[in-house]
């Protein structure tokens, strides 16, 4: 089977200093091996791009280890089993896992996890019942612990992970501020998912004052997605044991300048508040109990999400690109066949 099958690839081709671009990016052809005892050919369906993909572009020591020059980036990808030499997997299983950015991958079984029929899309395992979904869950719930009627600011919050938080946030009776950077966006916010305030950070010349205006009692739980001007903004109105979920700070992740913003430590002395990075692995062992709660308030309709799926394998690294410029309401996703 693997003669018949054209498969390409997309390899980090150069190191990118600063914001990533089109030459970064190289696609070649790429061979197909016959999968082996215990390995599956799997067919590339959707393909999640993610901000933290940024990081893994520079040679630096992190919680991932970065792509290697001229060989295929790797990222979370839904896919069917087309061939099976494992009894794990069975041909017409869909899969999600771990693979290169390529329309064909052989891997072992068991690098990727079967998807059991649970009426939910395939897309959404890439997203609210994914990766951000569970970022959403265990940042806000574990480390934010949302009390009734507390003041919960998000920003990125019409992004994959923060349109989530939002909304875990208000199941759990709290008023929600959205920070997000177009009207589309933050309209979406309010009378699609029922949030209560929200801020276009990028109308507003003072995010403090509007955060003031926002929160007229202040902020208890400020769950970070961007980092930069608008959570030194946010930073100004915590209350006394505020929690912050550290999540991600995508405003910095293209700068070449050390990036030095306001002092918060003063603020988080007098507010006593509580500020902690966390990477969506720390909870891997209770992924299960983060499963079941996303996809019982999905099946309940009290979770709703969105995804800005764009077609064609040649789009993959554009769509990737779009992140930094704010493209996606949702979770960004590139489908590459038919499933
Ligand atoms: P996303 O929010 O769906 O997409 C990125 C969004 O960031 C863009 O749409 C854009 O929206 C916003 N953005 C881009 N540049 C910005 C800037 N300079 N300042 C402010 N906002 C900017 O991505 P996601 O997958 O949900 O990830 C959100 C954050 O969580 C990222 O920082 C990511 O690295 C982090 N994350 C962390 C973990 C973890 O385990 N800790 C897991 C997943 C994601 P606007 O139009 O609003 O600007």
């Amino acid at each position: 089977m693997t003669k018949e099958l054209q498969n390409q690839q997309i390899i980090l081709a150069k190191r990118p200093s600063g914001m990533p671009a089109a030459e970064h990016f190289s696609f070649q052809d790429a061979p197909i091996a016959n999968p082996e005892d215990g390995q599956v050919l799997i067919q590339t369906l959707y393909i999640s791009v993610d901000p933290y993909m940024r990081g893994r572009m520079n040679d630096e020591k992190s919680y991932v280890t970065p792509f290697k020059l001229n060989e295929p980036i790797n990222g979370r990808i839904v896919g069917k089993v087309l061939q099976s030499e494992s009894d794990q997997l069975q041909v017409g299983d869909n899969v999600v896992g771990m693979l290169d950015w390529k329309k064909y991958n052989v891997t072992s079984a068991s690098n990727v996890r079967k998807i059991e029929e649970t009426g939910a899309p395939l897309p959404a395992y890439l997203s609210v019942l994914g990766i951000n979904g569970l970022t959403a869950y265990f940042g806000l719930l574990d480390i934010g612990q949302p009390q009734k009627e507390e003041t919960v600011v998000v920003s990125g919050a019409a992004g994959a992970v923060g349109m989530i938080v939002g909304q875990i946030a208000k199941l759990k009776g709290t008023r929600v501020v959205g920070i997000a950077g177009t009207d589309a966006k933050t309209d979406f916010l309010k009378n699609e998912l029922g949030f209560d305030d929200t801020i276009n950070y990028k109308t507003t010349d003072d995010i403090s004052k509007a955060i003031a205006a926002s929160c007229p009692n202040g902020v208890d739980v400020y769950f970070d997605n961007v980092g930069g001007p608008i959570s030194d903004g946010v930073m100004n109105h915590l209350n006394d044991f505020a929690r912050i979920p550290l999540c991600g700070a995508i405003s910095s992740y293209n700068r070449t300048d050390g990036d030095l913003g306001t002092r918060i430590q003063p603020k988080l002395i007098k507010s006593r508040s509580m500020i902690k990075g966390f990477i969506v692995g720390d909870y891997s062992d209770r992924f299960g109990e983060g499963m079941r709660d996303l996809s019982t308030w999905l099946a309940e309709g009290k979770l709703n999400y969105r995804e800005n799926i764009i077609e064609g394998f040649e789009n993959v690294p554009d769509a990737f690109l779009g992140l930094f410029k704010g493209d996606n309401l949702g979770k960004q996703l590139v489908k590459v066949a038919e499933e």
